[in-house]
């Protein structure tokens, strides 16, 4: 990140993000390279870019709160060599960490107008994701099994296509529950059938839809 004031910011969000129990480097490192503050208006950008917040986005949307971000980031346990899914591009921001990981991302987005300035942001800051406007509960076959899924909407249900669309030892982080709170929960797969859930609390996100929206 060019820019000295946010650079300051964010470098206190990372030490905010540590005290809350973020402890993987690697995860940290990505973060404290995101220019959050390009996914704000100029306006809210001091105040808000670099708290640790959900923020509206438009559509009635919200960017992820970085501690979110930073604690499904570490249940997927992302390397260089990871294929990632991810449903609910939203902003980009959670796109952009996993490119910083170095992943090779793919991100499907149910509103037009979000999935198209998500575009642009992740194109003009040289992040490499590859982005589709669509439904993501049927995960993405063609370029399937992934590494890892991660899912950034409140899913009302695990998804069976998300789950078979993970490679043997592949790992799906998805928020689970209908209304308001779901559980983070983790899904590996041990083989062809079987498959591990933990669950990880309660975390607030916006409701995952069937329907795409225009
Ligand atoms: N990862 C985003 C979080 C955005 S909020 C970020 O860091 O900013 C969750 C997003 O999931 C919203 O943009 C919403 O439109 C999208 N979404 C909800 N249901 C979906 C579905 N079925 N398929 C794809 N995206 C969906």
């Amino acid at each position: 990140m060019k820019d000295v004031k946010f650079k300051g910011l964010c470098a206190k969000l990372i030490l905010e993000l540590k005290s809350k129990g973020i402890s993987d480097n690697k995860v940290l490192d990505a973060i404290s390279k995101i220019p959050r503050h390009l996914l704000f208006e100029p306006v809210f950008r001091d105040k808000f870019a670099y708290q640790d917040i959900a923020f509206p986005i438009g559509a009635n949307q919200t960017i992820s709160q970085p501690y979110t971000v930073a604690f499904q980031s570490e249940l997927l346990m992302v390397n260089r060599a990871s294929k990632i899914l991810e449903i609910g591009t939203g902003s980009g921001y959670q796109t952009a960490v996993l490119c910083q990981l170095g992943a090779k991302v793919f991100s499907i987005e149910r509103h037009k107008s979000l999935f198209q300035s998500a575009k642009l942001f992740l194109n003009q800051n040289n992040y490499r994701a590859q982005l589709f406007f669509g439904d993501g509960f049927l995960g993405k076959k063609v370029f399937a099994p992934f590494d890892g899924i991660i899912v950034t909407c409140g899913a009302p249900f695990i998804p069976k296509e998300l789950k078979t669309q993970l490679k043997i030892g592949g790992r799906l982080v998805i928020p689970v529950g209908e209304g308001d709170v779901q559980q983070m929960t983790l899904i590996q797969r041990l083989n062809d059938s079987d498959y591990k859930e933990t669950i990880y609390g309660e975390f607030k996100f916006v409701p995952m839809l069937k329907n795409i929206n225009n």
